[in-house]
Formats: structure tokens, C-alpha cells, sequence
């Protein structure tokens, strides 16, 4: 408890501010980002590791250069759950899915809370508020809910 008193009255930014509407250093955004129509990110000059963040200084996979790309925002599911807690303003059940970009970076984008979508099902996406919202669902209508 001490520990948190001491951190309302210093200055420094932490994870529990906001960073610059708090007069501290500016946070970076970690969520991937749809602008004008294309999933921002990076590649790799070396081994040509997709990242769907651009603003990295180095490639993670290899420690090599990377250049700015930009990926179409459509893929293939990896994996998807429901989500039946309420996260942010999410209310629940939401669902979620790790999208495989085609030629590019896996993402997490916000689909149909139930049935979610299967692997390899494919979803094409966009950008809502910050997240990445499937535009087109697979209608698994009349299957089991709650699996
Ligand atoms: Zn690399």
C-alpha cells in the first residue's frame, strides 16, 4: 500500500496512467493498426519476418533490419475462444481470433462471440476504436453453443 501512495505523488509515468494526458512520457500504442485500407506493419530485410508493428527498432526473429509494410487485412484463423467476462468496454460473451495474415503478421482481431469461427476459416478484417473488428463472419449457425 505504501508502495502505491508513493507512486500518485511522484511524476514518473507508470502502468497504472495514462502516459502523456498525465504531463509523462508518451505511451506507445500496441495495438495494430488498419490505415487506408491496409494492416500496418513491418518486414524484415534479412529473414522477412512479418511484425504487425511498425515502430520496433530492430526484427525480432533475427535482430535485423526492418523496412514499413503494409499487409491486406484478411486471413485465416489460427485459433478463436469466446471471452464470457466483460473486458474494457467489451461486454461479454465476445469473441476473439488470432488471425494469419496472408504473407503477413498473426493478429488478434474481435469476431462472433458464439460459435467463434474455426481454424482455418477465412476473416477479413478492419480497424473500430483501435481494435481490429472481423468484417465477415463464418456462419456456423446451428452448431452446439458453449462447446
Ligand atoms: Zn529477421
Amino acid at each position: 500500500m505504501a508502495d502505491a501512495a508513493r507512486s500518485q505523488v511522484t511524476d514518473r509515468p507508470n502502468k497504472r496512467r495514462a502516459g502523456a494526458s498525465a504531463g509523462g512520457l508518451a505511451v506507445a500504442e500496441s495495438r495494430p493498426q488498419v490505415v487506408d485500407g491496409l494492416l500496418r506493419g513491418a518486414r524484415c530485410t534479412a529473414c522477412r519476418h512479418a511484425l504487425s508493428q511498425a515502430d520496433v527498432p530492430w526484427c525480432p526473429a533475427c535482430f535485423g533490419p526492418i523496412e514499413p509494410a503494409g499487409f491486406t487485412p484478411a486471413g485465416t484463423v489460427w485459433a478463436a475462444t469466446t471471452v464470457r467476462i466483460p473486458v474494457g468496454r467489451w461486454s461479454a460473451p465476445f469473441g476473439l481470433a488470432y488471425v494469419d495474415v496472408d504473407d503477413g503478421p498473426r493478429v488478434l482481431v474481435h469476431v462472433a462471440a458464439d460459435p467463434a469461427p474455426h481454424a482455418g476459416d477465412r476473416v477479413s478484417f478492419h480497424d473500430r476504436d483501435g481494435d481490429l473488428v472481423a468484417l465477415d463472419v463464418p456462419n456456423h449457425d446451428g452448431e452446439q453453443a458453449g462447446r
